[in-house]
């Protein structure tokens, strides 16, 4: 079944596979899943399919949260003569997945450990929404509770960056509502099903994506983005006097203007022209 592919070399392999569309599988990808020796992956009948697919059996073993302390010395063992290619059952391994305690510990046992890159959900919603990708923060699944989830929201409100995060179809117009709650007025994108035959990106702000899903949870595997807080709004004539009142008492007028242009982002000449006023 497999006689063809060329052996590879003892160490663990991170494996992408495709989150929908099996054509996404790369050809490297495919060539390690078919000249490792073991795959250790999710689920097995998940990983079947897969492999089917492309025609080819190979020795599966189960590595997931619930079995991965366990069977990760196991593991780490046979890295020493054998090469094992880590596969979720979809997208990227270690990206909301098991994964990251083999890695540290197989390269801490001096075994090597290669990436083979591809699908992730997280990276292809970003290329969907229409969203600055500059900077982005991946959150992965808020918690479920509502309390965590605003105190996880509070966290990140004032991070410059747009957030990326994982959520299901029952779960989503609560965890809108909130992320509308906990960050206000932003644009978001709600992407679904993607590589998939009704893939879609719906945008809008986030509190009229939370009313949209509020009565009908949409179907399939969702991945929320949203945009980073807006510049914030220009200081106020308050603002304005208040800083130059402060900087009055230590500083010239031409100094406290020049002073709270700088922090204020405000026209130095207006504001030296206030300051005499405030002088006097
Ligand atoms: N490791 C995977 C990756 O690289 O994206 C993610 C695994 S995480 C357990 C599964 C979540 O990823 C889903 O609940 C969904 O939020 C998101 N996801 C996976 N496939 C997707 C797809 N085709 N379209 C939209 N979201 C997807």
């Amino acid at each position: 079944m497999n006689a063809a592919a060329p052996k590879l070399s003892p160490g663990l392999y991170i494996v992408a596979t495709p989150i929908g569309n099996l054509g996404d599988l790369s050809p490297r990808a495919a060539a390690v899943l078919a000249g490792a020796d073991l795959l250790a992956v999710e689920d097995s009948r998940v990983t079947a399919g897969l492999l089917r697919h492309i025609g080819m059996k190979r020795p599966m073993t189960p590595y997931h949260d619930h079995n991965a302390e366990e069977v990760r010395p196991g593991l780490i063992a046979r890295l020493a003569t054998e090469a094992i290619a880590l596969v979720s059952d979809a997208g990227t391994p270690l990206i909301s997945d098991p994964g990251f305690k083999l890695v540290r510990d197989a390269r801490a046992a001096g075994h090597s450990v290669v990436t083979i890159p591809g699908p992730c959900a997280a990276v292809a919603a970003l290329t969907l929404a229409g969203l600055p990708t500059d900077r982005f923060l991946f959150l992965g699944f808020l918690p479920p509770k509502a309390g965590a989830r605003a105190a996880a929201i509070a966290e990140v409100a004032a991070v410059r960056a747009t957030l990326v995060l994982y959520e299901s179809g029952p779960r989503l117009a609560g965890c809108l509502a909130a992320l509308a709650d906990g960050l206000g007025y932003r644009e978001a994108a709600v992407t679904r099903e993607i590589t998939k035959r009704f893939e879609e990106a719906v945008t809008g702000t986030l509190s009229t994506l939370a009313a949209r899903y509020a009565d009908t949870p949409p179907r399939g595997e969702i991945v929320i983005v949203v945009a980073p807080p807006g510049d914030p709004a220009p200081a106020s004539a308050d603002d304005a006097d208040a800083a130059l009142t402060e900087a009055l008492t230590r500083l010239s007028a031409a100094r406290a203007a020049g002073e709270v242009a700088k922090r204020l982002g405000l026209d130095r000449r207006a504001l030296y022209a206030r300051a005499l006023t405030l002088k006097d």
